[in-house]
């Protein structure tokens, strides 16, 4: 997606009642509501606004500010375990949120697990193990730092100006889009030997380290799960690359941890990422589940290996998404849009 070009709204707390009626009607008819979100980093409203590549954050504050509001309108914060029990009893009224973090990158320590403690309320790591083992190149974060620090950067043999806060964000975008893929790593390299980046430091910086998530795996309010190896999109490698990826990750986890991840999330996510091999895989690497970033809700059962969930982003910053998200009412519409 691109950066909105807009600046942010002011943060806003207080729903549309229709939404939440219409909500409370569906209910009635279909039980229990589960709603997963997702996001990957935070930062603070300030930073925000200087970031090439602002729609990978939550604005800190906001996501402060949604834990309480989930906490005085009565939904209950829960981890993906604890959903999947409420999915399978089905209790009519029964309202329940998990939040998820993907990759894990250092603010999760730093940020996002001390929030979800001062809230008291779970939250979700799920690990890309290339990550905390530093055979993940982190292209996206090193990519990002040296468009904010640099007034010019090498990309590809030709030099470009990225003076302002818009030219920086159009940089990213374009970069990422041409990256993207299994050829990042290598694109990435040379943009480090061109711009003379230390790609060993930049992951020092942006990455969640083993021993970062020794410090916080005991705590109960944190759920390890599984996010592959390399962050590959698992639909494009052959059945043995795919399922090694899976299991790779949870062996890893479980080897250095001690923590046995029930749980995987798909990498991207979306219906070309993950399809019915993938699902199948995801339960033969020994998952109890498999989380897709497929809008919706989840409701009495659900398929344990194909969970929606909503992504939260830099856009998101007043609760009237939120709600959407909540009623399902944004997975509705993605189906008629076919944006799955
Ligand atoms: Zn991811």
């Amino acid at each position: 997606m691109l950066a909105p070009q807009t600046a942010p709204q002011p943060l806003k707390l207080g729903a549309g009642p229709l939404v939440r009626t219409a909500g409370k009607a569906a209910d009635a008819i279909l039980g229990s509501r589960g709603c997963l979100f997702t996001f990957h980093r935070v930062a603070s409203s300030a930073a925000w606004e200087t970031l090439p590549n602002r729609e990978f954050y939550i604005d800190l504050t906001f996501l402060d500010q949604l834990l309480s509001y989930l906490a005085r309108t009565g939904w209950h914060v829960v981890t993906i375990e604890e959903a999947l029990e409420r999915a399978a009893r089905g209790r009519a009224g029964d309202r329940y949120v998990n939040f998820s973090v993907d990759d894990c990158y250092r603010d999760t320590f730093e940020e996002i697990v001390p929030l979800f403690r001062r809230h008291n309320v779970p939250v979700t790591l799920f690990v890309t193990t290339g990550i905390p083992d530093g055979t993940m190149p982190m292209w996206c974060a090193g990519l990002e730092d040296t468009l904010l620090a640099r007034d010019h950067v090498v990309v590809d043999g030709a030099t470009i100006e990225v003076a302002t806060s818009e030219a920086k964000r159009a940089a990213y975008a374009k970069i990422a889009a041409a990256w993207d893929g299994p050829d990042a790593p290598a694109h990435y390299d040379r943009f480090c030997r061109d711009n003379g980046i230390d790609a060993a430091a930049v992951h020092r910086k942006h990455a969640m380290s083993w021993e970062m998530l020794d410090a916080v795996c005991k705590d109960p309010i944190v759920e390890i799960g599984s996010h592959t190896v390399s962050h590959a999109r698992i639909s494009s490698l052959p059945p043995q690359d795919a399922f090694a990826e899976l299991h790779g990750s949870r062996e890893r986890l479980r080897r250095r941890l001690g923590v046995a991840a029930r749980h995987f999330a798909f990498p991207y996510g979306r219906s070309g990422d993950c399809s019915q091999r993938d699902f199948d895989l995801a339960q033969q690497a020994g998952y109890a589940s498999a989380a897709t970033t497929r809008k919706g809700v989840v409701r009495t059962g659900q398929d344990a290996f194909r969970l929606p969930r909503n992504t939260l982003n830099g856009a998101h910053r007043n609760l009237t998404m939120i709600e959407l998200h909540l009623t399902g009412a944004t997975g509705a519409a993605a189906r008629v849009l076919g944006r799955v």
